[in-house]
């Protein structure tokens, strides 16, 4: 998930921190949106196209889509990397996939690439079941990816790479892209500190602790996980792991020696408070801060 510079763990630290801190309330909103239903309608009110996730369809019903005006495209860019003994390895993945389709659906005539499923995780490779990119790779991965949207007829690519390591490589390389790519537009929503913000209001608003919401694996993902996915979440082993506050000392130590330094169980924070309605709402806030960033973003 992250990169070797202390500077950027921390931003990722304080990535999940304030996704946490988001998630957190008691206060109760309004369920979930019910996707296939908006799928649903967004399909019969427009046109032909009855699903927005490219590895779910053929190539005659993309092209098809791309001619009715879908010319934009999601990509989510995860990890596969310890979360703790309670959530699966694709937490950064599932919770990212499922981000951009919701983006996708919210934008309109947009379609979804396949999400990235493996990120730079190097601090994590201490536990099993770790596996991580070099910043090369993720490099090479993404120019592949932008390369391959544009040849197939995409004018609009958006990125969303929602784990803390992905971060400065996807946001360097779509500079790079960008570049090469004139008549496109390349966006991707890659300012952690933008992030940071947006969950730290809402954090305050649900009056959760940043220590316990957590870096990694605490109460926001662990909620978030339990949204998408109750029966991948283990939840007779939720235990704190590091609860104290992550700063340059604490994201110094994870980036030097790995995150096994600072938590024996993998956890940045404490998943004890977690729950579904939680989760819920965190998933609603991050995805309308990532369509406010698109829009900033597009021409
Ligand atoms: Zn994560």
């Amino acid at each position: 998930m992250k990169r070797e510079s202390s500077h950027t763990l921390g931003r990722y630290l304080c990535y999940a921190i304030v996704i946490s801190l988001n998630i957190c309330t008691t206060q109760t909103l309004r369920s979930q949106p019910n996707i296939s239903n908006d799928e649903e309608r967004q399909s019969k009110a427009v046109d032909s196209v009855k699903r927005i996730r490219m590895a779910e369809m053929t190539w005659p019903d993309i092209k098809s889509a791309i001619e009715q005006g879908y010319m934009t495209v999601v990509v989510a860019a995860g990890s596969t990397e310890q979360h703790g003994p309670h959530l699966p390895t694709m937490t950064d993945t599932r919770i990212g996939d499922e981000l951009a389709h919701r983006v996708a659906l919210k934008l309109g005539h947009t379609l979804q690439a396949i999400t990235i499923s493996v990120g730079c995780s190097r601090h994590h490779l201490a536990f099993p079941g770790t596996i991580s990119l070099r910043d090369a790779t993720l490099r090479m991965i993404t120019l592949d990816y932008i390369d391959s949207l544009a040849r197939g007829g995409f004018n609009r690519i958006i990125f969303l790479p929602l784990h803390g390591g992905n971060f400065p490589v996807i946001q360097q390389t779509l500079k790079e892209a960008q570049t090469a790519h004139q008549g496109i537009e390349i966006i991707g929503v890659t300012d952690v500190t933008k992030l940071f913000d947006c969950l730290n209001a809402a954090s305050a608003e649900f009056g959760i602790k940043a220590n316990e919401s957590g870096a990694h694996a605490g109460e926001s993902e662990t909620s978030i996980m339990m949204a998408l996915e109750k029966n991948l979440v283990i939840k007779d082993r939720f235990a704190p792991g590091f609860v104290g506050l992550t700063g340059e000392k604490e994201f110094k130590i994870i980036g030097e020696q790995g995150t096994q330094a600072l938590t024996k169980n993998g956890v940045l924070g404490d998943p004890r408070k977690a729950s579904a309605d939680k989760g819920e709402i965190y998933l609603d806030r991050l995805t309308e801060f990532l369509i406010q960033e698109i829009k900033k973003q597009s021409h």
